[in-house]
Formats: structure tokens, sequence, C-alpha cells
């Protein structure tokens, strides 16, 4: 579903409030983790999965933009690569 041109006010505090057709949309419920980024002179706002993306561990999380990933996955990746430069 794409959804543009929702335009909120920043309050006093520097809050917003998300649009309630989006959070439903991302699943995104009260007291939910969001990660806020810059990129350039924009905004970034995720909801934090406190799983791995491939595989679905709760352990030894890692970021990579707006993913989560467990570090047996990571070091997966990382024998891929290496295996790649072979
Ligand atoms: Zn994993």
């Amino acid at each position: 579903m794409s959804m543009t041109g929702m335009i909120r006010k920043v309050d006093e505090l520097g809050r917003i409030v998300l649009p309630v057709e989006l959070r439903n949309s991302l699943g995104i419920q009260t007291h939910d983790a969001v990660e806020i980024r810059m990129e350039d002179d924009d905004i970034l706002l995720w909801k934090v999965h406190n799983c791995c993306t491939f595989c679905g561990a709760k352990e030894n999380l890692h970021s990579y933009r707006t993913k989560q990933l467990c570090s047996n996955c990571l070091k997966q990746l990382h024998i891929l690569h290496a295996e790649d430069e072979d």
C-alpha cells in the first residue's frame, strides 16, 4: 500500500503522530519500537522487528539498514561473500 502526501505538524516537544492508516498497514502498535535514522536531509523511520529477517532468531541481533539479522546469518553472509571473491 502506498500512502503519500500525509502532512503532520510537529508539536512543541518535537513529536508527530503517525497516521492510524500507516500504523495499521505496518503493524505498529502502542509501545512497539521504531528506529529513526537521518539520511542526507531525510528522516527514515521503520518498525524494529526484534528477530532475524532470515531465520527469526531473537538473540545476537545486528541492525543493517532497516533489517535485523542474527550473528549466525551474518556469519553465513560473510562466508558466501568470501566464496564469491575466490
Ligand atoms: Zn538469522
